[in-house]
């Protein structure tokens, strides 16, 4: 039966384009369904397996699949069909600003959970954490920087030289160096 549903699925023009990614080599299945077994609401969880289904409703969806007289162009940008693919990473106005939001969400969310590892004070709830440029614990000598705002000297020219977060620990004389990136338009 599951086979079956699964089979059904991926001959779906549309929403089998998802599962036909996910057989893809490069792809870590696992990884990429964790989401899944987390605590999100119901509705939450309906969206997001929606978008990724392209099920959303948007203006492609709108002309192409539901065969309506609709402009079918980004409401945003006005410049590119306005498809889930788009929207979720493409669309250059919401670069300047939706997908910068994601993003230090997503690496404040990193940040929260680095410093709960190190014994460094934090918020009970990781959506209220908010970095501080210099978070240190004393105790064992761990200073974690967020988004430092002077450029990182490297020996070799590397152009993403600004990281968002750096883990520095002063006993054992190692600097992890993190920096987030997302498939959006930079
Ligand atoms: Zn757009």
């Amino acid at each position: 039966m599951k086979s079956m549903k699964e089979e059904k699925w991926k001959n779906k023009a549309l929403h089998g384009q998802y599962p036909k990614i996910l057989e893809k080599p490069h792809v870590d299945t696992v990884t990429t369904n964790k989401w899944l077994s987390s605590n999100l609401k119901v509705e939450t969880e309906g969206l997001l397996v929606a978008a990724q289904d392209q099920a959303i409703n948007t203006r492609d969806y709108q002309k192409v699949i539901c065969g309506q007289q609709v402009e079918s162009k980004c409401r945003m940008c006005s410049q590119h069909e306005e498809t889930v693919d788009h929207i979720v990473p493409g669309c250059e106005e919401l670069a300047k600003t939706e997908y910068i939001s994601r993003h230090n969400k997503a690496a404040a969310y990193l940040h929260w959970s680095i410093c709960n590892d190190h014994d460094i004070e934090i918020t009970d709830k990781w959506y209220e954490h908010e970095p501080e440029i210099v978070m240190h614990n004393k105790d064992n000598n761990i200073t974690i920087m967020w988004d430092m705002p002077q450029k990182f000297n490297t020996d070799r020219t590397i152009t993403a030289n600004i990281p968002d977060i750096i883990v520095k620990d002063s006993v054992n004389s190692t600097c992890k160096l993190i920096d987030m990136h997302d498939c959006s338009i930079r």
